[in-house]
Parts: C-alpha cells; structure tokens; sequence
C-alpha cells in the first residue's frame, strides 16, 4: 500500500507493461472484486485507489459518515492479484491551494447531476487527476454508476486522455438489491424495503418485453411500485437514451431505466440497460 503520488509513480516506472486502474471508495464489497478480477484478466498488472473523494461529496452530505475501513479492504484485496493499493490523504489529492476542476457539461446535467450539483465536478476532477498519476491503460467503472460511466467516457475523449474505460456489469445481492457501501447504513427494515429499486425495474422491463415502448408508461410502472412502500421516497425515475441522458417519450433503440430514491435517510440508485430491440 502506497500513500504518495511520487511512490505511485516510482512503482510504475519500475513495472513497465499494461496497468488496469480500479477506482474506489473502500468499504469494498463484491462489486468492487468483480472490476477488480476483471482488470486483472485484461491487464499485466492492476492498481486500486482507495480515496473517499471529499469534493464529489455536497456540503452537509455523508462525507464524514461514508462507511471507511482500509485494514478490511486491505485483506479483502490481498487475494486479488493487485500490484499496487493508492491510499492518498486529502492533503495529497487537494493539497493547499488546489484550485483546478474539470466539468463535463451536458450529460453531467440530469439524473444525478441534477439532484447533487457539483458531484460530477468532483467525480471528473478527481478521475483525471488519479488517471494522470497513474497512466493506466484500461480503467475499469461499474455499470451500478451509469451516469458516472457516460460522463468519465465524455470526459476521456474530450480530452483525449489515453485511457480505455471498461465498464463492469452491476453485481447484486441474491434478492437483487444493488451492491453498494452504503447498503451499510440500512437498518433490517430499510434493507428489506431496499428491493424496490429493483423491483421496480424489473417491472419496467417486463412491460418492455410486452412491447410498450412509450417511456411515460415504464416511468409510471416504475412509479407505482415505489408508491407501494411506504419507506421510499422517490428523487427520480427516467427513462432515458443511454448516451446523452435525455428522456425518451418513445424508445427507439438501447434504453436506459434509471432511478433514485431515498430509503429511511439513505439514497440509493440502481439502473438496468435495455438493448435494441
Ligand atoms: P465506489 O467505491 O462506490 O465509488 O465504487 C467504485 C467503483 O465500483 C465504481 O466504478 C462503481 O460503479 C463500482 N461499483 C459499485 N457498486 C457496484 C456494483 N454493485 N456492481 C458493479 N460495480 C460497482
């Protein structure tokens, strides 16, 4: 485990070859392993960060709350096959004086950028920054942040940054609750009430297998299901085009299902890609 960015860079020129970079914000779960045994099936060598990124976070947010752990993650990591653990503080990532941001316009507009101004400014940034300490070659996202995977894709070609993203499909729990670190938070009862994202996903899609293809109606599918639990409140439902985010009123092609919502003080998001059809 490494801390500086000048170790980061030593251990990289010593170790010449084709380097995949996971990034993350600990409390690592299976999630996180699958990106990780994916990277290391595609790549000589596999880099991890573990930095729980302050400016992606709003002001009175769960920053100082987000669930952290490294001897945990550090053990979990140990089998893996991973070459190199970055564990910055935030004195290394943002040291004084920091005061260079990378925003991405449009597609970090909607969805989540709507619901949390700035966090993708803070996803962006610091994306950018970990890919310049680490030039890896392939860097690999969850598909569980769809959002966060157009934007980071925006981001690389915008600025040609020489990097391939590589998304991992989203790992569930048995009962299909998205894995996520701040699954930690729900208390039995809100963990239980938790399948209703998915719930109503899998809802939208079974009406999109019948054929209905109006996005108003999966939106409200979705929405009814949601209003049957009593401990979801809803912050969003979309039915948008994969690419640009915008919502569709007839699906036409591919087809994103995206939705957040609140359970108890917990907010939680969850998605599912439909394919053309
Ligand atoms: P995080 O630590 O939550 O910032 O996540 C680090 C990376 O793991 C991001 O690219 C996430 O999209 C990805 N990830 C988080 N949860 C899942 C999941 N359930 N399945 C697949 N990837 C995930």
């Amino acid at each position: 485990m490494v801390k500086t960015i000048e170790e980061v860079r030593h251990h990289h020129r010593e170790h010449p070859g084709l380097w995949g970079l996971v990034p993350t914000m600990g409390s690592l779960h299976s999630g996180h392993l699958s990106l990780f045994r994916r990277a290391r099936s595609e790549n000589e060598y596999v880099a991890v960060s573990i930095f729980v990124n302050p400016t992606q976070f709003a002001v009175g947010g769960d920053f100082d709350r987000y669930p952290r752990n490294v001897n945990r993650d550090l053990s979990l990591i140990q089998d893996e096959g991973v070459e190199l653990v970055f564990v910055p503080s935030v004195e290394e990532m943002y040291p004084a004086g920091f005061q260079t941001y990378v925003t991405v316009e449009k597609v970090a507009k909607p969805l989540e950028g709507a619901m949390r101004p700035g966090h993708f400014r803070g996803v962006a940034t610091v994306v950018c920054k970990l890919f310049n300490i680490f030039q890896p070659d392939r860097a690999y996202f969850g598909q569980k942040d769809a959002q966060q995977v157009v934007v980071i894709k925006q981001m690389t070609r915008d600025l040609a940054l020489p990097v391939h993203i590589v998304v991992g499909d989203t790992i569930r729990e048995p009962d299909g609750l998205a894995m996520s670190s701040r699954n930690a938070y729900l208390t039995p009862t809100e963990r239980r009430a938790a399948t209703v994202l998915y719930r109503a996903l899998c809802a939208a899609k079974s009406k999109w297998q019948n054929g209905i293809r109006e996005g108003k109606n999966l939106r409200e599918d979705m929405q009814a299901v949601l209003a049957n639990e009593p401990l979801a409140q809803v912050e969003y439902v979309s039915v948008a085009d994969p690419e640009s985010l915008q919502e569709l009123e007839e699906i036409k092609d591919k087809v994103l299902l995206s939705l957040a919502v609140r359970i108890g003080k917990t907010r939680l998001i969850d998605n599912f890609v439909l394919p053309s059809s």
